[in-house]
């Protein structure tokens, strides 16, 4: 037997285990999910091993799931948009957490200088967070608490950019949708709530109806 198939069937092993412990805990949630999907929540995360949805202990088809390299929402980016929209218009989440974690390894390459390759085109996203917080970020004299703080400081500018989607703009104004910023604590297990505050740019990127102008 080669080590793949030594490998997939541990996998199959664990998954076999899985689906009947929760499927006898939960006897309708599998012919539910097979009829579709009406999750609350729209997760936003990290890529991290250790910092998925998970923590939240909720059931398949409870949260709406997009993940990258340190839960980034760049504007040019089709895939992230694409699943705010989706969820948004299509699902009708009622929640967006976008959740940063302690120790994010994306976080800690930004405050240095190392070539990552292509990554650093991802990641430069995350630069301009630190660019924009610079004063605040360099006078943290603690390496971890710098990465600690700019963890924090990137969720909220993440919840900002969502904020700035319109899709979000339009379900937040009608009372449907709270877009929420949290941090997971990779060495605890826990979350921590953000205080997200205003915007102080919002107005200059709102964008309500089309011009018809342009037409
Ligand atoms: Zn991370």
């Amino acid at each position: 037997m080669s080590s793949s198939s030594d490998f997939v069937g541990e996998l199959l092993h664990r998954n076999a285990a899985w689906a009947e412990r929760i499927g006898n805990a939960n006897p309708d949630l599998f012919p539910r999910n097979a009829k579709g999907q009406s999750p609350q929540i729209l997760w936003i995360g990290c890529s991290d091993s250790r910092a998925g949805d998970g923590c939240l202990d909720l059931l398949p088809g409870d949260v709406f799931v997009h993940r990258n390299i340190a839960n980034l929402l760049p504007y040019n980016d089709l895939s992230s948009l694409s699943v705010v929209q989706f969820a948004v218009e299509v699902l009708k989440v009622k929640h967006i957490v976008v959740c940063g974690h302690y120790n994010c390894g994306g976080v800690i390459a930004c405050l240095g200088s190392k070539r990552l390759g292509l990554l650093d085109n991802w990641l430069r996203n995350l630069r301009d967070v630190r660019a924009k917080n610079k004063a605040e970020l360099d006078k943290i004299t603690d390496f971890h608490e710098r990465v600690n703080r700019f963890v924090e400081l990137n969720v909220i500018h993440q919840v900002h950019n969502v904020k700035k989607l319109s899709p979000v703009v339009d379900a937040t104004r009608e009372g449907r949708l709270q877009v929420h910023g949290l941090v997971y604590d990779v060495a605890s297990g826990r979350l921590k709530p953000l205080d997200i505050p205003e915007d102080p740019n919002a107005d200059d990127y709102l964008v309500l109806e089309l011009d018809q102008s342009l037409e």
